[in-house]
């Protein structure tokens, strides 16, 4: 065969693979492991336009609040009308795009969204304070074996380190059972703590936070939501003193300017960390915040396919310790 034809053959295969992968309708598989159940109030059901903080408003004490989001743009992405219609939108999404979640929020919703399509969803138990739950019922809801994650974790909201004694028990708990423990470090949007949380405060999200509580729970398995934004220079540095810390790319992923959301990401990958990279999304209400979260990774040219794969896929496998034939 001739070089030509050869590169031809090879080309006509490659072809008819890409073909059977879609006749089956089979993207390969995604987990997004970060995703909040939470009830759909169309009170505050608000539509959204993806990386709205490209443009932080300007602001003042005796102006008007500056809003979470940013409803001005051509195209906002539409929220849930209901609970069932976030149900049925979000299970098609996840069958069209081949999408497994790690979910969080209210306990009621996982239920019902895990009890539709129990391949989709893997529930993860959310604790931020010791007044939500004691550590004896904490401890008994992961011994059912509904929750398979603790998450997410978020003492930062309420002016509180990671590494704060009141946490330390639950943390105890998850090292003692395996459970994979993911914290929200780092950034909460334009004005958190003017809109909504008065005791968020930006420095408890510093990842060197966590260090306390990765030195005296060594087996523990924690994932930086967030992966710490802004603060890369530490975010490297942890990661690099702790070979088991992972990061998700939520939220920041779908609101800060896409060329810092890139340059951020391109900088974890430079660092030699994209094996420890996780997709995840901080999904809420809008149901197509999928798609457009997933092309941000798509669209990275600076990433190999292998690269992209590493984070849509293989190493939330590794971290989760799941088994990849089941996503066949
Ligand atoms: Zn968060």
């Amino acid at each position: 065969m001739k070089t030509t034809c050869k590169i031809a053959f090879l080309a006509l295969l490659i072809g008819m693979a890409a073909g059977n992968a879609q006749e089956n309708g089979k993207r390969p598989p995604i987990i997004d492991v970060h995703v909040h159940a939470m009830r759909v109030n169309p009170n505050f059901a608000a539509t959204m336009c993806p990386w709205f903080l490209s443009d932080m408003p300007g602001s003042g004490p005796n102006q008007p609040a500056p809003s979470f989001i940013n409803t001005a743009c051509a195209n906002p992405l539409q929220p849930a009308t209901s609970d069932a219609d976030m149900q049925a939108k979000l299970l098609e999404a996840c069958e069209r795009l081949n999408v497994t979640m790690v979910v969080s929020g209210d306990a009621a919703v996982i239920h019902d969204w895990h009890d539709a399509a129990p391949d989709r969803f893997i529930p993860s138990l959310s604790l931020s304070s010791a007044d939500q739950m004691s550590v004896e019922a904490f401890r008994d809801s992961l011994e059912t074996g509904f929750y398979k994650v603790m998450g997410e974790v978020a003492p930062q909201y309420q002016g509180m380190s990671p590494s704060d004694l009141s946490l330390d028990a639950y943390f105890a708990v998850a090292e003692e059972m395996g459970i994979p423990v993911g914290i929200h470090m780092g950034t909460g949007g334009n004005g958190m703590i003017n809109i909504s949380n008065p005791k968020y405060r930006a420095s408890l999200g510093q990842p060197f936070l966590l260090e306390d509580v990765l030195a005296r729970h060594p087996k523990l398995k924690i994932w930086v939501m967030h992966a710490g934004y802004p603060m890369i220079d530490q975010m490297i540095a942890l990661m690099g003193a702790n070979a088991y810390v992972y990061v998700d790319l939520a939220g920041f992923i779908w609101s800060y300017p896409l060329e810092e959301i890139h340059a951020y990401l391109r900088r974890l990958v430079q660092a030699g960390f994209g094996k420890r990279i996780l997709y995840g999304t901080d999904l809420m209400m809008w149901p197509k915040l999928l798609e457009t979260s997933i092309g941000v990774i798509e669209n990275a040219n600076y990433l190999s396919e292998d690269q992209k794969r590493d984070i849509f896929f293989n190493n939330a496998v590794r971290f989760f310790n799941l088994n990849p034939e089941d996503f066949e």
